[in-house]
């Protein structure tokens, strides 16, 4: 079966680690705050805090900007849980904003619309979690002209994202946020094993995530240790904060994957080229295409069959790609229709196009390393299965 997605792994990932596990520090050590320094210049901002997951990163984002019970997040359907789940862990209420199908992101139109009658009933949102699917990213300054203007905070989740840029500068410098959230989950940009990162241009920011990550302990010297300490052992715990650090191990193999990041995304933009000859136009098909605003870092390719009608006919669509070798997946199905989420009643119709994105969706095989014989295999597949 050829995967949608797989890492790579090559000798120098292996001596990366290997070298840590010879070190004196197997955690807290030097390679953690050096991964930090190197996704913050590489993203352009200011703070890089490293965490053992983007959802512990997405978690500690909500906490950083004090969101809690009563709080209100808004984010994406067409996303990953955690994205929604993190909002939770704090207290905060969750609510979906509608996506547009070509783009598969918030549709900052459909966003205002909503902002609208919030403010009318009093529900304004405290904070949006931007999703930038597939490695695209959203239309960031046309969220900020809302954020500005409606009073909410703004997360991205740049999970899919490392490496892309929106109007000529890197996603993660924040320009249009006040943090961002990376993941180097294996089938992401580049793996840790399991890994997060948030970068923000706010010190103060900066400084609560730092705290949270680390059980809300503050040691000497901290801004906001209280009083002078009893002596060079006195930490304190000033937050109910967690156990969320990433481990050197885990940073130095960051570290060295970091360093084909550019030929990683290289070679998904040309898996993506191929697919766009031979797709872009052809009948019943819809294809992502290339954005002339931003720098995709296509993490998934999602082709679209616009003729399919029902999920039936989905599941029959997936049946047969599987009986042909081609491992297709969908991102996502819409958060709100989980189970767990069914019981917060969300309406299904409030949300057309997400339905249907989540009916039309197909991710195809890309990564780095996808041969030229498979991608021509899935090319033949989708013709004929799709014509
Ligand atoms: C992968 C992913 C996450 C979670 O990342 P982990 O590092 O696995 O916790 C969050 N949001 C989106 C959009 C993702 O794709």
């Amino acid at each position: 079966m050829i995967p949608y997605g797989k890492h790579q792994i090559d000798q120098s990932d292996i001596d990366a680690v290997a070298e840590v596990l010879e070190n004196q520090f197997l955690t807290q050590g030097e390679q953690v705050p050096l991964f930090e320094a190197e996704i913050a210049a590489r993203s352009g901002s200011r703070h890089g805090i490293a965490v053992n997951s983007a959802t512990s990163a997405l978690h500690v984002a909500c906490l950083a900007l004090g969101l809690g019970d009563g709080s209100r997040v808004w984010t994406s359907p067409i996303t990953f849980v955690a994205s929604a789940n993190a909002a939770l862990y704090c207290g905060a209420a969750i609510d979906f904003v509608d996506i547009d199908p070509a783009t598969a992101n918030i549709d900052p139109a459909r966003l205002e619309q909503k902002l609208i009658e919030a403010d009318k009933a009093g529900q304004l949102p405290d904070a949006l979690i931007a999703v930038h699917m597939a490695g695209r990213s959203c239309a960031m300054d046309a969220i900020a002209d809302l954020a500005r203007h409606y009073g909410f905070k703004v997360i991205e989740d740049a999970s899919h994202a490392l490496g892309a840029q929106f109007d000529g500068t890197p996603v993660g410098d924040c320009r249009h946020a006040d943090m961002a959230v990376f993941s180097f989950h294996p089938v992401k940009m580049i793996t840790t094993a399991e890994g997060g990162m948030i970068t923000t241009n706010d010190d103060a920011l900066a400084s609560r995530a730092r705290l949270f990550r680390t059980h809300g302990i503050a040691r000497p010297g901290h801004d906001d240790f209280v009083g002078t300490p009893d002596g060079p052992w006195h930490y304190q715990q000033l937050h109910l904060g967690y156990n969320y650090r990433l481990s050197d191990l885990h940073a130095a193999l960051g570290r060295n994957q970091l360093n084909r990041l550019g030929e990683f995304i290289a070679s998904r933009e040309q898996v993506a080229r191929r697919y766009e000859d031979h797709f872009a136009g052809e009948a019943g098909m819809a294809t992502p295409g290339f954005c002339p605003r931003s720098v995709s870092s296509w993490h998934l390719y999602l082709l679209r069959a616009t003729g399919i009608t029902s999920l039936v006919e989905k599941k029959a669509l997936f049946e047969a790609f599987h009986a042909s070798g081609i491992g297709v997946a969908l991102h996502y199905m819409p958060v709100y229709r989980h189970p767990y989420y069914q019981s917060f009643g969300f309406d299904p119709a409030a949300f057309p196009g997400a339905e249907q994105f989540y009916r039309e969706a197909i991710s195809l095989p890309i990564f780095h390393g996808l041969a030229e014989a498979d991608q021509a295999t899935v090319i033949d597949t989708v013709t004929r299965l799709l014509r």
